[in-house]
């Protein structure tokens, strides 16, 4: 996978489905807004709330342009979450996601077979997930909850939202809204999905040289030479929030997770354009208004607040302009300062031994955290097993996937300018 976006026409194989999940969030999600905030009861867990759009349009839905049906999972819990713990601003993130932009897709779908999607910000990404990652992440909802409240600067991918849209013919589709860990402003120079497994964990590098946005693996890391180089204190909390967030997937017996890392060269800056030049995006021609409106106190929404909502709702049609790339925004978002790890450039900044800045900025977090590890799992483990070490497979059970993880990442994390290279055994 790159990271490149394709523009979605309304010629587009998905056009229909970007349009439908836009809608769906927009309206689930400014419903939900609407209220005053209460605190969360277990029951907000399990929450659904079901939506049924059609061209007609009634009293809770307006009208749309295709039929479908889209559910809003514990709307309440994923409120909390954005505004309590992750610091976004309610209204742009309704913005950023449905308003003024609509979706770049990411490159071709992996083999898990989900697809990506940025926000025209760049700030958000909707991934589309299997039936079986969704019923999980609802299922550890609340300890997912619990883990970003004790741990604010957690590296786990921050999760917005969760909502499914059923297409008329019954087909249904599961996504998650997330944080892109990468900034709109900057470059990334290198970019590496690192699992600490290093059996087929490589991307051929002589395709690497002709490709700047490869995702890169393990292999490709250690024969690069590469180190996270963190001095003594910026590597302390690393990789003690590590060691809590994987102790975490692991209790969640969560396994085949990775960290990204996104790798910001300040020397060599924007030179090369990475970002802009291939963001293909395109504008939906709505203007509405729920802009930086506040809330009203009482309960209910406030009547202009409900007003906005329904003109918003009467204009609804995404409408391709292609290729702009201009917009994309020239500094971090504000959200990015609350957090450690985000706090330079919305990065990490690396250090020398004496913890002084060094002229690289790390992007990372630990993504695609929603895989536990199955009788499915077990099954790739017994068969890849039988052709390779069994501890150096990526399907291993989630206690030692996470223990190989924490020393992989502990061993290739040292202060920059000097040191020792990390050897694989
Ligand atoms: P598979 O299960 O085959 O590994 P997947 O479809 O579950 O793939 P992920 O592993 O979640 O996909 O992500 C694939 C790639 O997409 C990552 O290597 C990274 O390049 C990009 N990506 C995923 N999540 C993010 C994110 N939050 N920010 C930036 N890039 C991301
Ligand atoms: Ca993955
Ligand atoms: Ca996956």
């Amino acid at each position: 996978k790159v990271l490149v976006g394709n523009l979605i026409g309304e010629d587009h194989v998905n056009y229909v489905l970007m349009y439908n999940m836009l809608t769906g969030i927009r309206i689930g999600v400014s419903r939900c807004q609407a209220k005053v905030k209460r605190p969360l009861t277990p029951d907000d867990y399990t929450a659904r709330h079901k939506f049924s759009f059609d061209i007609v349009g009634n009293e809770l839905t307006p009208s749309a342009r295709y039929d479908f049906k889209f559910k809003d999972y514990a709307p309440w819990v994923f409120r909390e979450l954005r505004e309590e713990h992750f610091h976004l601003d309610p209204a742009d993130y309704l913005l950023s996601l449905t308003s003024k932009y609509i979706l770049s897709e990411l490159g071709s779908p992996g083999k898990s077979g989900s697809f990506f999607y940025f926000s025209r910000d760049y700030r958000f990404i909707i991934k589309t997930i299997h039936h079986n990652e969704h019923a999980f992440l609802r299922k550890i909802l609340p300890d997912y909850h619990r883990h970003v409240k004790t741990n604010p600067h957690t590296l786990l991918s921050r999760f917005y939202g969760l909502h499914r849209v059923k297409l008329p013919r019954g087909r249904k589709i599961h996504f998650v809204i997330m944080n892109n860990l990468f900034p709109p402003h900057r470059d990334i120079h290198e970019t590496y999905d690192l699992k600490g497994s290093t059996v087929g964990r490589e991307y051929p590098e002589e395709k690497a040289s002709k490709n700047p946005r490869a995702v890169l693996k393990d292999l490709n890391w250690i024969n690069r030479g590469r180190q996270l180089e963190l001095g003594p204190e910026k590597r302390a909390y690393l990789i003690e929030q590590l060691r809590r967030d994987s102790e975490f997937l692991k209790e969640m017996h969560v396994m085949d997770y990775s960290l990204l890392v996104g790798i910001h060269n300040m020397q060599r800056g924007n030179r090369d354009n990475l970002r802009r030049n291939t963001l293909k995006i395109f504008q939906p021609d709505i203007h509405y208004g729920l802009r930086r409106r506040k809330i009203s106190q009482s309960g209910k929404a406030d009547p202009s607040e409900a007003m906005a909502m329904r003109r918003a709702m009467r204009s609804s049609d995404p409408k391709a302009i292609g290729n702009d790339s201009t917009a994309l925004p020239e500094s971090d978002s504000e959200d990015r300062r609350h957090f450690i790890f985000h706090q330079d450039e919305g990065g990490y900044r690396a250090t020398d031994e004496a913890n002084e800045p060094m002229d690289t900025i790390y992007y990372l977090g630990v993504i695609d955290i929603c895989t536990p590890y199955t009788s499915l799992k077990r099954l790739e483990h017994l068969w890849k097993g039988l052709k390779a070490d069994r501890h150096k497979i990526s399907a291993v059970p989630a206690a030692e996937y996470a223990s190989r993880f924490l020393s992989f990442l502990t061993a290739v994390t040292r202060g920059g300018g000097g040191g020792q290279r990390f050897k694989p055994e």
